[in-house]
């Protein structure tokens, strides 16, 4: 009998081993959840990592006007500029450009019963918000980029 459990249990161990080997690191320096835990605050962990949204109008940088580049928070990748942002008085920061095609990628989001377009850093893929057109804005492109502030980090022009 004895002999049975200790057999079970070194079964168990050997599955969870196994799992283990999952959490390591990914193809290309992923990090992992843990370390990204680590690396930034709650807030910034549940948006940049759990796709969250700050609250409208409580964000660093939705009515900033300073002239710089904004880079991901996560991994400093440069996203966008001042030089596309735009006042869309949603409450979050809005850009009708990126800084360059290939800085961001882009997910199909049928989340919370609609139909949007996720944006990520295509470097490390972290969330940052999403990207909509069509409204009639009255910008080059019109689309309005729709970024968390928590995303992005503002290195001021000099
Ligand atoms: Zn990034």
């Amino acid at each position: 009998m004895s002999n049975q459990l200790n057999d079970q249990t070194n079964k168990n161990l050997g599955t969870a081993d196994g799992d283990a080997v999952t959490d390591q690191p990914g193809v290309g320096g992923a990090k992992t959840d843990q370390q990204w835990r680590e690396e930034l605050t709650p807030a910034e962990f549940d948006v940049l990592r759990r796709s969250g949204t700050e609250r409208p109008f409580t964000g660093e940088y939705w009515d900033s006007h300073t002239a710089g580049v904004y880079k991901c928070r996560a991994c400093g990748a440069e996203l966008f500029t001042s030089g596309e942002k735009f006042d869309s008085s949603c409450g979050w920061p809005s850009f009708w450009a990126p800084l360059a095609e290939g800085n961001v990628r882009y997910i199909h989001d049928r989340s919370m019963g609609m139909d949007r377009v996720e944006v990520r850093c295509a470097n490390c893929d972290s969330h940052l918000g999403h990207v909509f057109e069509g409204e009639g804005l009255d910008n080059p492109t019109d689309q309005r980029f729709c970024i968390n502030s928590v995303s992005l980090t503002l290195v001021p022009a000099s």
